[in-house]
């Protein structure tokens, strides 16, 4: 019998009932240290109380009310996103594959407004993650995700993931963009090198097309800036948000210059809940904190302590671990022994990681983690391949 909840999840059996800071208590009372962060979502931990408070505040006041009126914190978020970033307006989703459906429609839009209506296609690379979406899963491409679920939406050429000669050729008079993850995600964390992102950039600029970038995982704050691309220099026409700007209410947001959203006149777009006054309060609050320049500093210091423990860590357990990429708080342990494997014996050192393509752990802690808590992590993922080399012994 099917379960009540449709079973499209790979669970744990593990219900967690209670968050605060890097830590989840789990039902039956045991506390495990969070070093995924819901997926890169709680970005400023669990119950954070600058969070808390903002929430509260504003359910005291007006949930919803529909995008047919003005809605401050709406406004008030879409102005911190403009001054903090290269954007010039937003639209607020619920999710980053919402994000996505607009950016392809924006893209489209933009051409066929400039009349070249023939200029749909959209370039994407092999092991990206755009979300789950017809959209999402036609431009990501993989068998993964597409299969059995019929014809896919047109207009998506993937390519090889550095493949420069491919995609110089792949760039002809039907393309309007291109869409890359600054540093891959569910693709195993993998960062794109500054010198190829500055290398999009140019081949968009020299062919007159968009640069669409999603920083659903990588951006506000993960990498050390307040979005990824900011280490290349270089900025995009198109970006897409989500995860970690909620730090755990469902909100995604679309970034674009003036130029690139010229064809979002009234009527183009919409959303019921995008940018509903709850999700807008939590994601000013998150902005306000994480755009601080001093708060980007101290993400920077504890992603160096951090990757310099997992380089000891990992060469510490030359059986278990392979090598540690990445970027910032944003980083991933490629292993030796089955990443699943791993993942299972760090729910015994209480410890929670997330897997990711590529044989990958992906070890991406709220951005408020501690040099302490750092410390306790290392010393659980340490016990916990001890006990994947015991277990391969036996
Ligand atoms: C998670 C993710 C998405 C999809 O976001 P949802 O909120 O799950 O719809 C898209 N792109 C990237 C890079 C992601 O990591």
């Amino acid at each position: 019998m099917i379960p009540s909840v449709m079973p499209t999840y790979n669970r744990a059996p593990i219900a967690f009932t209670k968050g605060e800071g890097a830590w989840l208590t789990a039902e039956d009372g045991t506390r495990y240290l969070d070093l995924g962060a819901g997926i890169a979502v709680n970005s400023l931990g669990h119950a954070n109380p600058a969070l808390v408070q903002a929430l509260t505040d504003q359910a005291k006041e007006l949930w919803h009310v529909s995008n047919l009126y003005d809605i401050p914190n709406q406004q008030a978020l879409a102005d911190a996103l403009v001054e903090h970033t290269f954007a010039d307006t937003v639209f607020f989703t619920n999710s980053g594959t919402e994000a996505c459906e607009l950016a392809v429609k924006m893209a489209r839009k933009h051409f066929h407004d400039k009349g070249e209506p023939d200029r749909t296609d959209i370039i994407t690379f092999a092991g990206a993650f755009h979300g789950r979406s017809s959209a999402g899963i036609a431009a990501a491409a993989s068998p993964k995700l597409t299969e059995g679920f019929g014809p896919l939406l047109p207009g998506f050429v993937n390519l090889p993931w550095g493949d420069h000669e491919a995609l110089e050729a792949a760039v002809g008079d039907t393309v309007a963009a291109i869409l890359v993850e600054p540093v891959q995600g569910e693709g195993g964390i993998v960062p794109l090198p500054d010198q190829c992102l500055k290398g999009l950039r140019a081949l968009c600029d020299d062919h007159g097309i968009l640069l669409i970038l999603d920083e659903v995982q990588c951006g506000m704050g993960r990498t050390g800036r307040l979005f990824a691309h900011e280490w290349a220099g270089i900025a995009p026409d198109i970006m897409m948000v989500a995860k970690g700007i909620g730090g755990g209410f469902p909100i995604g947001a679309l970034l674009a210059t003036e130029a690139a959203a010229s064809g979002m006149t009234a009527g183009t777009h919409g959303s019921t809940y995008g940018g509903n006054p709850l999700a807008c309060a939590v994601g000013l609050a998150v902005m306000n904190i994480v755009s601080e320049p001093a708060f980007l500093e101290e993400v920077n210091r504890k992603a160096g302590l951090l990757r310099q423990r997992l380089e000891g860590l990992v060469a510490a357990h030359p059986d278990v671990f392979s090598h540690v990429r990445g970027s910032g708080l944003m980083l991933g342990i490629v292993c030796k022994a089955a990443n699943a494997d791993v993942i299972n014996a760090c729910y015994g050192a209480h410890v929670l990681v997330v897997p990711a393509a590529g044989n990958t752990l992906r070890i991406m802690p709220s951005l408020t983690i501690s040099d302490d808590e750092i410390s306790q992590a290392i010393e659980r993922l340490d016990q916990a391949a001890g006990e994947v080399t015991a277990n391969a012994a036996n």
